[in-house]
């Protein structure tokens, strides 16, 4: 694709950055079959191939100093898509469109005017919910006043969690040491998982340490284009790691949307010269559960292995499947553990999930989590399995338990 950007922008990083990834798509068209909003909604802006489009006809108005039609348009298709990257897993010419999609998300959020209460949802959004100490007092608050909030947001409020949200007691064990994230929805919303993994790392006597002030990871910032807010969150959560990393070998993420931001940080902050080698140590480190859980030795002699045996229907987040690459790992432990995997179609798809998409755009996040419950649910298993806070929420359902699927490999 041809681009025209000023020698001005393309001496900035994200100029160099949006000029090349533009100039690697060819605009066959490939990745529009896997891309779950162009399959609902048909539209080619609602697609990869045009959102792509539009980012490079929004990032030329901007270098060209003006606001104009473009940005209105791309405004509404960028804000449509879910992150989930499945144009990226498509894609033969490797176009890095997560990438495009952050610069063109923070240009549409310095220069689009937004309707009040948009902004207001997204800024409180990107303040409330990352907020380890926050979130659990608008949580219990909004249990209260369910009946008067918006409909997408009442339904995405965690429920009341049964487990403990004491910090976590961690069993000192000798062997391999890792440093296991706590994540900042995942301890209020699902802490069964955290309790499941700290079982299973010392069944294989791996010794899990957690860093007392670990915060948000940044993703659900960088999602929402409030980039200067994501990069600070990731410093602090830096700044927080970095004094138990000796000795630690691997930062072990049990939420897939964690891991993918995590394992990122080295690009993300490379531009920073006070935090850009600690970023890029931090995300050398990191792993997905299941890429410790493969490698780790299996229990000693005698220790139960696992819970009864289920009939599961996997649905593999996005972040994990297309943002990770991260494919067969699960399944295989799964099997392994005697559980029988129903098969499911359209498992590439996003569930609709996708960080805040199910509070902002309330009505496509519901199709999509219908259609993936009916393709879950079609082969009557006796629990889904996922690998992330935010899917397990968005698609719990009364029918069927929803569960990470730690829950199934421990006792
Ligand atoms: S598949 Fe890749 S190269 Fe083809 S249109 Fe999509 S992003 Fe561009
Ligand atoms: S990230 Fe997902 S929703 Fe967005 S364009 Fe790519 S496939 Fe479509």
């Amino acid at each position: 694709m041809q681009t025209h950007f000023s020698k001005a922008y393309l001496a900035t990083s994200d100029g160099e950055r949006a000029n090349a990834i533009l100039r690697s798509c060819v605009h066959c068209g490939l990745c529009n079959a896997t891309c779950p909003t162009y399959q609902v909604l048909g539209d080619e802006l609602d697609g990869p191939r045009g959102r792509i489009y539009l980012m490079k006809g929004l990032l030329e108005e901007a270098d060209g100093g003006t606001s104009g039609p473009a940005l209105g348009v791309a405004q509404t298709h960028l804000d449509r898509c879910l992150t989930c990257r499945a144009c990226e897993t498509a894609c033969p010419s490797g176009v890095a469109y997560g990438e495009l999609l952050e610069i063109g998300r923070a240009t549409v959020e310095r220069l689009a005017r937004r309707r009040p209460m948009d902004r207001l949802m997204r800024l409180w959004l990107g303040l409330a919910v990352p907020s380890i100490r926050w979130f659990p007092r608008w949580a219990a608050l909004g249990r209260w006043f369910r009946w008067a909030l918006p409909k997408a947001l009442a339904t995405a409020l965690p429920e009341r969690s049964k487990g403990s949200q004491a910090p976590l007691s961690v069993p000192q064990l000798t062997g391999g040491r890792v440093l296991l994230l706590q994540g900042c929805v995942q301890r209020q919303a699902t802490p069964a998982t955290q309790a499941a993994a700290i079982r299973y790392l010392h069944a294989r006597g791996l010794k899990a340490v957690v860093a007392e002030g670990e915060s948000c990871c940044g993703g659900l910032n960088l999602h929402l284009g409030q980039t200067r807010q994501a990069l600070d969150a990731m410093r602090r959560n830096l700044d927080a790691l970095q004094p138990h990393l000796d000795g630690v070998a691997w930062i072990v993420s049990t939420a897939s949307g964690c891991g993918v931001t995590v394992k990122d940080y080295g690009r993300l902050l490379e531009d920073d010269p006070k935090y850009a080698a600690l970023a890029a140590r931090v995300a050398a480190m990191s792993r997905d559960l299941a890429e410790v859980a493969v490698a780790s030795p299996a229990p000693k002699d005698g220790a139960p292995r696992t819970g009864p045996r289920r009939k599961v229907a996997w649905h593999p987040p996005c972040t994990l499947q297309h943002g990770q690459r991260l494919t067969g790992i699960v399944e295989r432990l799964l099997a392994e553990a005697g559980h029988e995997l129903v098969p499911v179609k359209d498992a590439h798809l996003c569930c609709g999930s996708a960080g805040t998409y199910s509070v902002l755009q309330p009505e496509l996040a519901e199709r999509l989590r219908q259609d993936k419950l009916a393709n879950l649910t079609a082969g009557e298993p006796d629990v889904i399995a996922t690998a992330n806070v935010g899917c397990q929420t968005h698609l719990g359902s009364a029918a069927c338990p929803v569960v990470h699927w730690i829950e199934l490999l421990t006792p």
